[in-house]
């Protein structure tokens, strides 16, 4: 598949790594001809479509590599009770397979700055979290506390990495690890505990939403601004969620194509394509909401769209070629939108 075809490319996976009883890293090979694509910064993720059990689903894995400094992409994926992807990812998926992602997105990056770096990771989280730590330790001075949270000693990911990068840069990084069968669970005291006298720092925040929460909580009680903070959520906006009344009076009709299916449905004024698709009940692919993901992505074959916002999910040139992101996307009379193939 070429970038013209769609967002998606195929990657060969050329390494798995068992990291803890329940996740698994997954090591890809990038063509010559999309290593420029596939260029990214510490902290960004990777979206990912499989097919689980006849559905074509997409996920996004953060990216635990960093670029400059280890050679290849790596993702890590964590087993989720019932969880569609992860499960099939680290059951079905071994050296050789191939799979369709979309090239590196996402904001939860660092910045040009001088002050410390406080990290709050927790679970899976830490994937973003250690991709940000190494580069910052590797092309930065500043000085790097990470708690992480854990629900015990056996769950820890990266466990050896984190100690090799402490050993070596002892006076730079400091961990805390918290384990939920040790210490029990993070709470906003501890939070501010340790921040101490950093309030001046960035903060990033990566876990379940429980911890992240608390986190948070903790970090509104200090002189801490908005946009020192910067937060990665891994959990979808629930799709089951229900959706307001809409009013389709107007009477548009928009025809979608999914998975080789047409359905037409009715659009409410305002409402974005994504919205109408899934009160529709079709499963339309989608994870960030916020425009920045990709996951959404879905080609206007007919008709004009409008999108409300672009934050960096969908670039100029696949604008030109017809692609809006479906959760921005307001239609300007009738149209015809197929999500990829
Ligand atoms: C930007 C971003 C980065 C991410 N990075 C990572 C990462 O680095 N590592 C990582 O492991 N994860 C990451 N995630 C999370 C990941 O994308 C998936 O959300 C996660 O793996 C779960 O997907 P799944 O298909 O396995 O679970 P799903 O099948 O979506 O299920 C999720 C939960 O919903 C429940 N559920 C499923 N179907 C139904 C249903 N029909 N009714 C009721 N409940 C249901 C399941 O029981 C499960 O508890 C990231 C997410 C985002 C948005």
């Amino acid at each position: 598949m070429t970038s013209l075809d769609g967002p998606y490319h195929n990657l060969s996976v050329v390494e798995v790594i068992e990291e803890t009883s329940d996740s698994k890293s997954f090591v890809f090979a990038v063509p010559d001809e999309l290593v420029e694509r596939f260029s990214y910064r510490s902290g960004q993720f990777l979206t990912f479509r499989v097919e689980v059990d006849g559905h074509r689903i997409v996920r996004c894995y953060s990216l635990a590599s960093a670029p400059n400094i280890d050679s290849r992409l790596k993702v890590t994926v964590k087993r989720v009770v019932d969880g569609r992807a992860s499960n099939w990812m680290n059951d079905e998926v071994s050296s050789g397979v191939t799979l369709e992602v979309m090239p590196p997105a996402g904001h939860f990056c660092l910045r040009d700055r001088e002050t410390p770096i406080v990290l709050f990771g927790g679970g899976s989280g830490i994937t973003p979290i250690i991709s940000i730590i190494k580069t910052a330790l590797e092309t930065t001075s500043r000085s790097i506390f990470l708690l992480y949270a854990n629900r015990n000693d056996q769950s820890i990911i990266f466990k050896d990495e984190l100690s090799a990068l402490l050993s070596r840069y002892p006076d730079r990084l400091e961990i805390v690890h918290r384990l939920d069968d040790v210490h029990g669970f993070v709470d906003s005291g501890l939070v501010i505990q340790h921040v101490g006298p950093r309030a001046d720092a960035d903060f990033y925040i990566c876990g379940p939403g429980p911890f992240m929460d608390v986190v948070e909580n903790g970090l509104s009680t200090l002189d801490v601004t908005s946009e020192q903070i910067f937060i990665e959520r891994f959990e979808s906006p629930d799709a089951s969620a229900e959706a307001g009344p809409v009013d389709t009076s107007a009477g548009t009709l928009i025809t979608i194509k999914l998975d080789g299916s047409e359905t037409n449905v009715e659009i409410g004024e305002g409402e974005t394509i994504l919205a109408a698709a899934r009160r529709a009940g079709l499963e339309a692919p989608f994870a960030c909401e916020e425009a920045y993901c990709g996951c959404c992505m879905a080609k206007v074959v007919e008709g004009d769209v409008d999108m409300l916002m672009n934050d960096g999910g969908i670039d100029q040139r696949q604008i030109d070629e017809g692609w809006v992101l479906t959760c921005q996307g307001i239609v300007k009379g009738n149209v015809r939108i197929e999500y990829p193939d």
